[in-house]
């Protein structure tokens, strides 16, 4: 029962796990999208200025390098405006490498093809951009890959400038708006990069915040339903409390006037007063043995209530002699089967030590135990052993009756519960084992069963020789 609600609810609770864990990858990509996309914006318009600038000396000068340079600004226009229309969340990861990758040329060719070492430091500066972003935009591993291959084109340019000798060409007017213009764009890349990230962990915040809240308003109610399950178990157990002491008393009760029934019938059946005739005497028996029944019916049920008001005690006493109990048994037994043809067999260990235990309750232990394998079974055998087992002592009732199916076996040590053979069988309440099992226990042992249907039953007790927890009631 326990796990059939279990098995959803983790189920349940994986799924939550992966979608909120899916809900945190998207988030994630999200913030990377943006960040990608308000980049390219910055490009398009900064490296669009930039080719016409380098446009410039190549129109009037000719210079080869500056055409190369300019159509560097033009090809990163081009393509930051291509993948601004193209990007979605799905090709993000691939597109943002292109884009690196062309990035990467301009900043190189920027510095390698112009002649005074401020270009070389600006295109440093866009190479440190370069790396800022991989770093927004890919793996920490892959962004380690960008860095490198950033400081790889610094270093190519850096060698690459005394050996190749490019023609000088003039920027003109518009040199100085180049050269202390680009530290500026690049401050303003970063800043948009940093106000992309702020709203972004503002909104996480919020979702962070309102998640929290949502969390202690769950734990209240939960609170709050503990708190009511908790009184509800309290009026039921005490609802149970006052029914076992209910029980207990009426049962009580009933078996004061039950006795004197029984008795008085039995001194008419012995003729104390005065004769009765066959008709009488067969009637009067039958009043005695229902009596008896109902006697029976009664002890168990007030046996039941004490045990489940946890006011059952046991007379301990040392020296429990296992011999007698089972000589007494046997008898029963025997008297139990009349006209039945089954063996009672006994196979008792000798020097079987003596039980720290209560007498009494022992007997009626077994005595439950055999007395429904001398009801249940019809024919062959029932076998009693009992050995030693480490400080404990085992004893078993094999009989050759119906047996009990597997799916049944659970119901056999519950109170008021029968097996099918059972309910067909006789008129038991469904109390004796239920009762074998709770004195077994008080005992500190334990009882159990191996049967199969059609195989008959073997029943088991295991008790302790001597129970620390059982402490003698007159010593
Ligand atoms: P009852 O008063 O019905 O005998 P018990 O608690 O003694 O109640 O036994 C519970 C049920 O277990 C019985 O009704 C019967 O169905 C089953 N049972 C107990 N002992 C045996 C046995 N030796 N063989 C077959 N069924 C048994």
């Amino acid at each position: 029962m326990h796990n059939q609600i279990a098995l959803p609810n983790q189920q349940r609770t994986t799924i939550q796990a992966q979608t909120s864990n899916l809900r945190a990858e998207l988030e994630q990509l999200q913030y990377q999208f943006d960040v990608f996309s308000a980049l390219l914006k910055l490009v398009i318009i900064v490296c669009a200025g930039l080719a016409a600038f380098y446009f410039i000396p190549f129109a009037q000068q000719q210079s080869i390098s500056a055409l190369i340079i300019s159509l560097s600004f033009l090809m990163i226009t081009i393509v930051s405006f291509i993948l601004l229309r193209t990007t979605t969340l799905a090709t993000l990861g691939m597109n943002a490498r292109i884009w690196l990758a062309a990035a990467l040329w301009v900043v190189s060719s920027f510095g390698l093809l112009q002649q005074t070492n401020e270009y070389l430091l600006i295109s440093a500066l866009g190479g440190t951009i370069i790396v800022v972003l991989a770093i927004f935009l890919e793996t920490q591993r892959a962004a380690l890959v960008w860095a490198l291959l950033t400081i790889l084109g610094y270093i190519a340019a850096l060698v690459l400038r005394p050996l190749i000798q490019f023609p000088a060409f003039d920027l003109g007017v518009v040199r100085d708006i180049v050269v202390y213009s680009i530290p500026i764009v690049v401050l303003f890349i970063l800043a948009t990069v940093g106000r992309v990230t702020t709203q972004y962990l503002r909104a996480s915040w919020l979702r962070a915040d309102a998640r929290t809240r949502q969390l202690e308003q769950q734990e209240k109610q939960l609170r709050a339903i503990t708190t009511e399950a908790q009184e509800a178990r309290a009026r039921a157990e005490e609802s149970d409390r006052v029914k076992s002491a209910f029980l207990a008393s009426m049962s009580h009760e009933l078996r004061t006037p039950l006795n004197a029934v029984i008795n008085f019938t039995r001194f008419v059946l012995e003729q104390d007063a005065g004769p009765t005739n066959e008709e009488q005497t067969e009637l009067l028996t039958e009043v005695v043995n229902s009596g008896k029944h109902l006697l029976n019916l009664i002890n168990d049920v007030l046996d039941m209530s004490k045990i489940e008001a946890g006011s059952l005690s046991l007379f301990i006493e040392d020296g429990v002699d296992l011999n007698n109990i089972f000589d007494t048994l046997t008898a029963t037994a025997r008297s139990l089967l009349v006209d039945k043809p089954i063996v009672i067999k006994t196979e008792i260990e000798p020097d079987l030590p003596t039980l720290r235990g209560d007498r009494q309750r022992i007997f009626q232990i077994f005595l439950n135990i055999l007395a429904n394998a001398c009801k249940f079974t019809e024919q062959g055998e029932i076998v009693i052993t009992a050995k030693r087992s480490g400080d404990k002592v085992l004893v078993s009732f094999k009989d050759t009756g119906p047996g009990i199916a597997n799916s049944d076996q659970a119901l056999v040590f519950s109170a008021f519960k029968q097996t099918q053979t059972g309910l067909r069988g006789s008129g038991g309440t469904g109390l004796g084992m239920a009762i074998s099992k709770s004195l077994a226990e008080a005992h500190k042992g334990q009882i159990w069963l191996h049967s199969e249907l059609g195989r008959g039953s073997t029943f088991f007790v295991s008790l302790p020789i001597k129970a620390a927890e059982l402490v003698p009631s007159i010593s």
